[in-house]
């Protein structure tokens, strides 16, 4: 294909970078949707919203961390106090401060955050607020919606992804897959019947609370409230995975824009401003179980939990920095204003060009389809809320992502891979000019 290859020949210093890649990792990379064919970008630094790779390129960054750089690349401020702290050594294997600050400010800002416990990532607070369900309620069940991530442990590894329909990844003990049981986002039927028959065995219901993937399968509010009050009259203890949505869609996450108390929340991402770093919070009751003195006093064993670098004071200083701009400063308006821009510029450049794929999301989401085999479309008669996984499915939509991917980060701009981005704070005009360019650029070199 020319645009692989056209690819390929501007990018010699990240193929000798992934051909040495080969020889280490498997697949050459390190995190899963890392890996793309011919090879990923390997980039030397990063800026705002702006990174550069070995090979000199530019490029307008959507992958944004994984979701956790909404202030941009190496903010000044954040990496002050990162340089600040590092003088000051990076682990004390004991309490400090900074943990206290850090936590001080979550229970400002999250609505639902009574105690906390930090964790080094999402998957490990998801894993622990699974674990505090069990415990708290002697069931043995998990309900998740399909397509919903939450980490890569072994209760929560499949019905993403690749494994849609439920079945388990390998390596993982058919008795945990056997349960978790999976409910179709914003499927209000699915969800009762699950109830009617599990309700009494189910610890806890865990979901994306905007839809799966930053909303690319965008949730009713309805199906949400709706899960709120299942949970509620089944003692289900209600998770909601704020990793990507936890002060991005508010300040206190979507559980402040939906206007739901979950009963536990799970964070990272934009909580360690960019650093390892997670935690689960939520009721006293429920966390209460980590306390030894509070577990004996209720006369049940502790919940045990350790972590080496748990609430390390670097990933508190970044996260505490971080924090207090969300709060103090109009970041999270702008990148949902620039996210908003980002999605009218695209839609309008499809028009212009006459492409059948829309630009959609909410909040600081952007998402492109472009699967119209599917799904006959126009940017202006698309439904979000009517999109199911089959329409994301189709062996050709993927084939046209990774090209797409591919033409755009020749054009420079470096989208994530479902396809679409996480925006920053950061991004402004110029970013929003260079990637509306690089589109047109990109969809012309695809139909050409
Ligand atoms: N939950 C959600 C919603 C996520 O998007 C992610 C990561 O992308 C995780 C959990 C896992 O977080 P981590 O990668 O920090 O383990």
């Amino acid at each position: 294909s020319p645009i692989i290859a056209a690819f390929a020949a501007r990018t010699p210093g990240s193929a000798a970078a992934y051909a040495e890649a080969r020889t280490h990792f498997p697949g050459g990379v390190t995190h899963d949707t890392r890996f793309v064919r011919p090879h990923p970008i390997a980039v030397a630094r990063a800026a705002g919203p702006r990174k550069w790779d070995v090979d000199g390129h530019e490029y307008v960054d959507y992958a944004g961390g994984h979701g956790a750089l909404i202030l941009g690349h190496a903010h000044p401020q954040v990496m002050a106090a990162v340089a600040e702290q590092l003088a000051n050594g990076t682990h004390y294997g004991a309490n400090h401060l900074l943990e206290n600050r850090w936590a001080a400010l979550i229970k400002e800002l999250m609505p639902n955050a009574e105690m906390i416990r930090f964790t080094n990532s999402g998957t490990e607070a998801t894993l622990m607020a699974l674990r505090v369900a069990r415990a708290a309620t002697g069931r043995p069940k998990l309900l998740r919606l399909r397509g919903h991530f939450h980490g890569w442990h072994d209760h929560m590894a499949f019905g993403v992804t690749n494994h849609f329909d439920g079945t388990p990844t390998p390596g993982i003990l058919e008795n945990l897959a056997g349960n978790v049981l999976l409910v179709d986002p914003n499927d209000e039927a699915g969800l009762a019947a699950v109830m009617a028959a599990h309700g009494s065995e189910i610890a806890a219901a865990i979901l994306e609370p905007t839809g799966s993937t930053f909303g690319q399968v965008p949730l009713r509010d309805s199906f949400v409230h709706a899960l709120r009050a299942e949970t509620a009259k089944h003692g289900i203890v209600l998770v909601f995975d704020e990793v990507v949505t936890g002060f991005r869609v508010a300040k206190g996450g979507a559980q402040e824009a939906l206007g739901i108390t979950p009963d536990l929340t799970t964070l990272a991402k934009i909580l360690a401003g960019g650093l390892p770093g997670g935690a689960v919070v939520g009721r006293r009751d429920l966390l209460e179980l980590l306390d030894p003195e509070r577990a004996a006093a209720r006369g049940v064993e502790k919940i045990p939990h350790q972590g080496t670098y748990n609430a390390n004071p670097v990933s508190a200083v970044a996260g505490i920095v971080t924090l207090e701009i969300l709060r103090d400063a109009d970041a999270i308006a702008r990148s949902h204003a620039y996210a908003a821009d980002l999605r009218a510029a695209m839609n309008q450049a499809l028009v212009e060009m006459g492409v059948p794929w829309a630009v959609y999301g909410t909040y600081g989401g952007v998402h492109i389809f472009t699967n119209w085999k599917r799904l006959p479309i126009s940017p202006t008669g698309f439904d979000p809320l009517g999109l199911g996984y089959a329409d994301l499915k189709v062996p050709r939509g993927m084939q046209t992502v990774t090209k797409l991917l591919l033409a755009l980060r020749t054009h420079g701009v470096d989208f994530s891979p479902w396809p679409g981005g996480p925006v920053s704070a950061a991004h402004g005009p110029a970013e929003l000019s260079d990637t509306v360019a690089a589109f047109r650029a990109a969809v012309s070199d695809l139909r050409a």
